[in-house]
């Protein structure tokens, strides 16, 4: 019986003391102990995103992300083109031989560089039919498409797509500006192909020559983040883009984060996950309300980072919304961010796998905390701050904290756990903590 109380008294004592944890320092959920999380992102570049919403943004101070289109910018160095054999080779062969899964890839990455008028369509209309798992119907389209080639039905000439001509206008010397003012560009490839259509070579220029470009144009930190054109989730295009870029806004398969695409129905819900992206694209039929209850939904709960896809802004690009809607919407979420941590999609994606992938080590010298918060990720990309909460060890009222040799701005605070300091600390770098 002694025994059995001996166990009892010191498993109490454990449970307080874990409780408690003075010295303890843990990684809050988001960027200075926010309810969530919210980076408003841009596909395509289609010009007003630049000339209408950017101010709007810049005005309320809020960062965003843009995708852009390299191929169509001037001075960018990789352009449209289609890397493989001699064009007229690949359209003899469609005389004699079907379209299948051998050639088809080859096929429909040429369709959108036939230099003729009307093919490009084609190349869409059977990518579409790829992201949908369609392949059979996908090489009919292929096939009537080389069929109208053989007989000469189609006007020699260049064409774009629409959202590489939405987007023309904008310079490297105006992004490189937008850049410096705290917004993130990332790439959404050269030409804004559809990616599930193409083949190996040409999936790979897509993706790596897009990157280039953002690499020579703004630095390598604008070469975290993608996003394939479409939204496309097809496994293969995925696959590829993630050898090449770090982050991808079409998939993130982290084990400890629930993805709800933006075509997808499905609500935050119930998780076993310990973060949510939740993708929602207002498109011109989105009620304003719905879209502010994504904002309410994202500060109700503590898991949830809710990505905003915009396309047109004011008449140009796709879905455009016109701008009083946004500086009505943007303002919204603006007076939420006591709440809310408004970041770029790569500074978000940053923030959970650095906390995820972190160490904490506390040492107590002579009286001094020492801490060092260090992740095994790539330095170039992950050297964004987190916030630390320290709880101060019994009989500490007061301390300060330096890294660096430098005063860290810290806040008291308190909860169920006890009294502790909520503070930025850079990663790898260590800390220390003395009482005052
Ligand atoms: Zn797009």
């Amino acid at each position: 019986m002694k025994k059995l109380l001996l166990v009892a008294l010191l498993i109490l004592f454990c449970v307080s003391y874990l409780k408690a944890q003075p010295g303890k320092t843990e990684i809050a959920k988001w960027q200075y102990d926010r309810n969530g999380a919210v980076s408003i992102t841009w596909d395509d570049g289609s010009i007003n995103q630049f000339k209408i919403a950017l101010p709007i943004l810049n005005q309320l101070n809020i960062k965003s992300t843009f995708f852009i289109i390299t191929g169509q910018i001037p001075g960018s160095q990789y352009h449209a083109r289609f890397i493989g054999r001699p064009i007229k080779n690949i359209i003899a062969e469609t005389a004699n031989t079907p379209t299948n899964k051998d050639n088809f890839y080859e096929r429909a990455s040429a369709a959108g560089h036939l230099g003729l008028i009307g093919t490009l369509d084609y190349h869409y209309k059977a990518g579409s039919l790829i992201d949908d798992n369609q392949p059979e119907a996908a090489y009919k389209v292929i096939d009537e498409l080389y069929s109208k080639v053989r007989h000469g039905d189609f006007k020699p000439g260049v064409e774009h797509n629409t959202e590489y001509n939405d987007a023309h206008g904008t310079t490297w010397d105006q992004i490189k500006r937008y850049a410096a003012e705290g917004h993130e560009f990332s790439s959404h490839m050269v030409t804004h192909p559809r990616l599930a259509a193409l083949d190996e070579a040409n999936m790979l220029y897509e993706a790596e020559k897009s990157r280039l470009d953002m690499l020579h144009n703004l630095g390598i930190n604008y070469t975290f983040s993608a996003e394939g054109p479409f939204g496309t989730e097809n496994e293969r295009a995925v696959a590829y883009l993630s050898k090449v870029y770090p982050a991808l806004r079409n998939r993130m398969p982290e084990p400890w984060l629930k993805e709800i695409s933006r075509s997808d129905k499905d609500t935050p819900g119930n998780t076993d996950k310990e973060y949510v992206q939740y993708q929602r694209g207002a498109t011109t039929q989105t009620p304003l309300p719905m879209m502010k209850a994504w904002v309410d939904t994202t500060i109700a709960r503590h898991d949830t980072w809710l990505v905003l896809t915009h396309h047109g802004v004011e008449g140009i690009g796709w879905e455009a919304l016109p701008a009083t809607e946004l500086t009505n919407y943007f303002t919204y979420i603006k007076s939420h961010d006591d709440k809310l941590w408004i970041a770029t999609f790569g500074d978000v994606t940053k923030y959970m796998r650095e906390r995820k992938s972190a160490n904490i080590i506390t040492d107590n010298q002579n009286g001094k905390l020492v801490i060092t918060v260090s992740h095994p990720l790539d330095k170039r990309f992950y050297n964004l701050p987190l916030t630390l909460k320290t709880y101060l060890p019994l009989g500490w009222q007061k301390a300060e904290i330096t890294q660096n040799g430098h005063i860290v701005k810290a806040e008291p605070m308190s909860d169920d756990n006890g009294s502790y300091l909520l503070y930025q600390a850079k990663t790898n770098v260590p800390l220390v903590i003395t009482k005052l």
